[in-house]
Formats: structure tokens, sequence, C-alpha cells
């Protein structure tokens, strides 16, 4: 991992258009995850630091350029920022991949051609968000306008670090606001990055402000402060609770994309080697810290036990190895923390009577890193734990069904609804059965596909709001109604 090695400059705080200290002049280490080693150093905001930016972004909303520009121009800014993330490609992906611990293969491949997307295509909205002329009395002339929201507060993960910051800042850019971002305290290197190559695209100042800190200091400071008018919001169920009673004291909108236990439904009719692609690739992607991850796969009884044979040879052969390493599938989790909480899950999934067929060990490489075996728990029933909480890691939980019925209650039986897969040649079913999934995505004969065009967000457990599409500019974007009087 001699790469590791080459330096990676100091992050600091990104407020009103300047790389800056915090306040205090704290900073935190950043850790590789598969070699345990410090990255760099990082500004850690604190409050002092959050109010600093939240002001700087008021003020470029209040009085700043950017909601007032010329559509078109604000267009071109975005449109630049994008071929930016495409031209700093290498150095993107690699950052990314010190600090989460996944493949370079993703962060290269997927991760930045995604962040890129978001830019290009959200700019090409700048040009297009307008508002209705109605028809009330023809004495009138109604009409909406459709206005940005103001200082947007955006609280991203550690799953997707750099994706996350095109799926919230883009449209929010878009739509005329301003925007405060906090990226997870584990991994705040490509936000940082991301906010510095904005200002070289022509971002003018205070428009995209970057606080990484703490979560129980930056966020909560970031949540709290009046002058934010949304917060949008990517993480635990827990921690999304608590904004939402926080965002109600200011009477703040938000948006919660807050995980899942995806089924993932293959029918005996279905094309099964693609199937099978799909399973797994469904929940080791990402080594399973996916919020969309088919965690749980459903297999109709008749072919049940072959499938899960098949699902476990194809888990074994899948061994974590270097994240730089391009031929890498499965890198090391986000943290010894995560490690450790997912293989706790992998006991209390055999405790409960699940039977381990692939996998459920750490296994360091080089001796080091939060690696762990892509595991598949078989007879798993719907009411355990391992069915019902979400993992985050490499653990598939495969459920027997026995008919269409079964399976979609076994699907619905969730406190969750983020995503759901279903593997059929019956197109009648296909359709049927997609409707009547209690989930925000559905994939049919494939899983795991995004596009910066279409909306992604979860309905019960896993949060309200979308994020991507044109309903995401709903979020950021409200209507104003103007009657002008023509008697
Ligand atoms: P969190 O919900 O704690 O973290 C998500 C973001 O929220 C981070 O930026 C975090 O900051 C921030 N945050 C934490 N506390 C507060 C607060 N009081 N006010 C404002 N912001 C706050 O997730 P975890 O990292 O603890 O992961 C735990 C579990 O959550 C995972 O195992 C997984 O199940 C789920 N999860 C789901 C994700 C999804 O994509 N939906 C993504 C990540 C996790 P910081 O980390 O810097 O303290």
């Amino acid at each position: 991992m001699s790469d590791t090695l080459a330096p990676v400059r100091p992050g600091k705080l990104i407020i009103n258009g300047e790389a800056v200290d915090a306040a205090s002049g704290r900073t935190f280490e950043t850790t590789n995850p598969a070699t345990e080693e410090p990255i760099t150093t990082v500004a850690e905001a604190g409050a002092e630091d959050v109010d600093r930016a939240v002001r700087a972004a008021r003020t470029a909303f209040d009085d700043g350029p950017w909601p007032k520009m010329k559509a078109i121009d604000r267009s071109r800014v975005l449109w630049k920022l994008g071929d930016l993330v495409l031209q700093h490609a290498d150095e993107l992906a690699r950052l990314e991949t010190l600090d989460n611990g996944k493949p370079i293969f993703e962060s290269r491949q997927v991760d930045i051609d995604m962040v890129a997307r978001c830019f290009h295509y959200f700019s090409g909205w700048c040009t297009k968000l307008g508002g209705d002329t109605t028809t009330v009395n023809p004495n009138l002339f109604t009409f909406t306008l459709r206005e940005p929201v103001g200082v947007v507060g955006a609280i991203i993960p550690w799953n997707f670090p750099m994706i996350m910051v095109g799926w919230k800042a883009a449209p929010a850019l878009a739509a005329g606001n301003t925007v405060v971002l906090k990226p997870a305290e584990l991994t705040p290197l490509t936000a940082i990055r991301i906010g510095e190559l904005a200002l070289e695209a022509g971002l003018p100042p205070g428009v995209l402000n970057i606080v990484p800190g703490k979560g129980s200091i930056a966020g909560e400071a970031l949540v709290r402060h009046p002058m934010v008018d949304k917060i949008s919001f990517t993480g635990s169920t827990e921690v999304g609770q608590h904004l939402m009673r926080t965002a109600a004291d200011g009477l703040k909108k938000i948006t919660l994309e807050l995980g899942g236990k995806s089924p993932n439904i293959v029918f005996a009719d279905a094309d099964l080697d693609a199937a099978l692609r799909g399973a797994t690739m469904g929940i080791f992607y990402g080594k399973g810290e996916v919020c969309a991850a088919g965690s749980r796969l459903l297999v109709e009884r008749s072919i049940y036990d072959e499938f899960v044979g098949r699902v476990a040879e194809r888990a074994k052969k899948m061994t974590p190895a270097d994240p730089l390493d391009p031929k890498t599938r499965l890198g090391s989790l986000v943290s010894k923390h995560q490690m450790e909480r997912v293989l706790h899950y992998v006991d209390v999934g055999v405790q409960e009577g699940a039977k381990l067929v692939a996998g459920g060990q750490r296994q360091p490489v080089n001796g080091k890193g939060a690696f762990v075996q892509a595991t598949v728990l078989a007879g798993v029933e719907n009411h355990m734990k391992v069915a019902q909480e979400e993992i985050f890691g490499p653990v598939l939980a495969v459920i027997p069904f026995d008919d269409v019925e079964d399976a979609v209650r076994k699907a619905n039986d969730a406190f969750y609804g983020l995503a759901a897969g279903v593997w059929t040649q019956n197109l009648k079913r296909a359709h049927t059965v997609a409707r009547r999934l209690q989930a925000g995505t559905v994939w049919v004969n494939m899983y795991n596909f995004y596009d910066p065009g279409m909306p992604f967000g979860g309905v019960k457990g896993s949060g309200f709001g979308r994020d991507l599409g044109a309903a995401c500019l709903n979020e950021y974007t409200q209507p104003k109604s103007v009657w002008i009087n023509l008697e």
C-alpha cells in the first residue's frame, strides 16, 4: 500500500470563499481504515465556525449575486464544477478510497461519474425552473414564482462522502440556494476538495461552505442555527429523528434519508444467473455500507437451497483486499467500530438460529484494517433482528418465501421502506409486485442503479423527501403566489 504514504494536504474549513482554520485552532486526524494509518489532519469546526459559515451563506443568499444571477450563468458555473470533478477524478477517487476504505474501482469508475453527472444534470435545471400562470379570474393576472428556500444545511454520512456532496449541493445550488455542508467526521476529505473546486469553478464566496467536525457539535450547531432555512440529512434513524425534533423548534423544512433493510426478491422464474449477480452485487457493493443495500434476499422456496448455495459460493470468492488495488471488489469497512457492529450482528444472527454459510469473520489485509468477509446467513426468518435491523455491512440474510402473497407480505413487513428488487421474467408479476412494495425505489431485474434524473428516498422508517430527479427540486424551492389586479 505504498500509495497511502503519499502525503495528503491538511484539510481546512471552507467559509466565505476561503480555506481557513477553525477559530479554536482545533484539528482532528482522519484515518485510513484499511491500514489504520493517519492520512492527514483536518480543521475541526466548532459552533463559532458554523455560525461564521451560516452567516456567510445568509449574506450570499440575501445580498450576494448567486440567487440573482442569470440562470444561464449559474448553470455554467455548476457545469464547470462537474467538469472540474472529472479533471480531478484520480485525485478525488484516491482521497475517497483512503478515507472510506472502499475499492478504488468504485471511487474512480462509479462515484466520480455520479458526482460529475449531478453537477452537470442539475446545471440544466437552472434554466428550466419556473412557476405557473393560473386562470383564476379574467380580471386578474395570477402566477407563481418558484423561489429558492434560502440557506440549506446539509449533513452527510461517511458511506458515499463525495456522491452525497453532489446529491445535496448540486440541486440546492441549481435552485439558487446557498449551502453549508457538514461531512461526516470519518470522511471529510473529498467534500473539502470539492468545496475548493467549486471556488475554482466560479461559485461566489459564501455560496458553498464546508464545515467538517463532530455531529454532536458542528452538526448540532447547524441544525439549531436560526439563519438556516432547510436541513437535508442522510444518516441513521436515531440522528434523523433527533434532527427533526430540533428542526421543529426553528420550523425548518427537513428532508431525511435514513437507510433501509431492502428486500431483493428472487422468483423461481427469474433469469437466475442475472439474479445471482444482482443478489451479490446488491449486498456486497460498497461493502454493504449502502443505504439501499439488498440486505434481505427473499428467495422462492422451490429454488431456495440451490440459490443459497450459489450465493454462498460466490460470496466465498469475494476476498477482501487492498482498496487501492484496481482489481479489489471488497474493501475495508469505514472503521473498526463499524466492523465490530457488523460482526456483532453476525453473532446475533447465529444465536437467533440462522445458518452461517459464507464468511462471518474479520479478515485483515497485511495484518490490518476493518475488513469483513462477504457473509451469508441462510434460513433467516423475517422477524429476526438480522432481517429487521440495518447492519450496514457485507452481511446478507436469506429468507425463503412460498408465493407472491408471501413475498410481498414479508418484503413489506419491515420498519424501513427505502428500496426493493424483483427478479422475474413474468411481466405482469413484475409490474404488480413493483406497485405493491412499500419502497421509494423498485428495481426490476437489476439492483443498485442510480441516476441524477431519478428521485431517491424512502417511505416509512426510511424517512421522507427525495434526493435527485426533478422531484428533489421541490425540497429546495417554494412557490410564491402573485396576484395582479387588472381592473
Ligand atoms: P449518523 O447518523 O450518526 O451520521 C450521519 C451524519 O450525521 C454525520 O455527518 C454525523 O456527524 C451527523 N450527526 C451525528 N449526530 C448529529 C447531531 N446530533 N446533529 C447533527 N448531525 C449529527 O450515522 P453513524 O455514522 O453513527 O452510523 C450509524 C448507522 O447509521 C450505520 O451503521 C447505518 O446503519 C446508519 N447510516 C445510514 C446511512 C444512510 O445512507 N442512510 C449513512 C450512514 C449511516 P459525525 O459522524 O461527524 O459525528
